[in-house]
């Protein structure tokens, strides 16, 4: 199996009985290396749901989840979050930045939770450069705009070298040109690093750059299209 990631007839339920949601209803979808594929979908479609699953931030009530051809649904917590930490690279719509850390900082910490080898201060500066925060390397969230505050989040998510890289709905809270800055880098780095980008997002914007564009509604796909002839 040459997929990255994959669900099979995975559902979620939430509470029971009478507040019984079902945020996912037996989805099966699968992501190839290097594609760049946004999930759209009205506000409580299931869109973080399914990224959660995905990440391995929550599991499935019932179906299966391929992290890299393997069943990860009867893994340990402690497995689960080393693969989380050296595989997967999280971009959220609040930026979660820990907040007393420097910028340089918040991407070292993501290489030692990560456990990964190598210089650690060195690695994070150059993706920091890469993201064009060279000159930022030793402020804190506070003391940076919120495209730079992204940007510093994409540079956490990457510097792990991640084989996949989630962003929810990264762009929500960002003005029309921080927003386009952040997904000209993703694009950048998609390209020129192959890294695998998933996106959910109701953003027009990025819609349009999307290689494929996944539809969820109430829980369910919908529609499953590539637009510009992405592969
Ligand atoms: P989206 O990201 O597309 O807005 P979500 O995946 O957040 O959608 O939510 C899908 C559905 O699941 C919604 O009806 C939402 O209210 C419900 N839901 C999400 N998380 C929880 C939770 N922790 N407990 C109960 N219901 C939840
Ligand atoms: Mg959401």
């Amino acid at each position: 199996m040459s997929a990255i990631c994959q669900l099979e007839n995975a559902s979620k339920i939430y509470g029971s009985g009478p507040t019984e949601v079902r945020a996912l209803d037996s989805v099966s979808v699968s992501i190839e290396p290097g594609e760049f594929t946004v999930f759209s979908g009205p506000s409580g479609s299931g869109k973080s749901t399914l990224l959660n699953l995905i990440g391995l931030l929550d599991e499935a009530s019932s179906g299966q989840v391929f992290l890299q051809g393997h069943d990860v649904s009867h893994l340990s917590q402690r497995k689960l979050a080393s693969l989380r930490a050296q595989q997967i690279g999280f971009i959220f719509q609040s930026f979660n930045l820990v907040p007393v850390l420097t910028a340089l900082e918040n991407v070292t910490l993501a290489l030692q939770l990560a456990g990964l080898g190598g210089n650690h201060k060195e690695q994070a500066t150059k993706v920091l450069q890469d993201v064009g925060l060279g000159e930022f390397l030793h402020r804190r969230p506070n003391q940076l705009s919120g495209g730079q505050q992204q940007r510093v989040a994409v540079a956490r998510a990457l510097v792990k070298k991640p084989a996949l890289v989630i962003a929810d709905e990264p762009t929500a809270n960002l003005d029309t040109k921080s927003g386009d800055n952040v997904l000209d880098l993703m694009h950048d780095l998609n390209e020129s690093l192959g890294a695998t980008f998933l996106f959910s997002t109701h953003d027009p914007r990025v819609m349009a750059r999307a290689k494929r564009i996944v539809k969820l509604r109430d829980g369910r796909i919908e529609a499953d299209e590539r637009p510009n002839g992405g592969v």
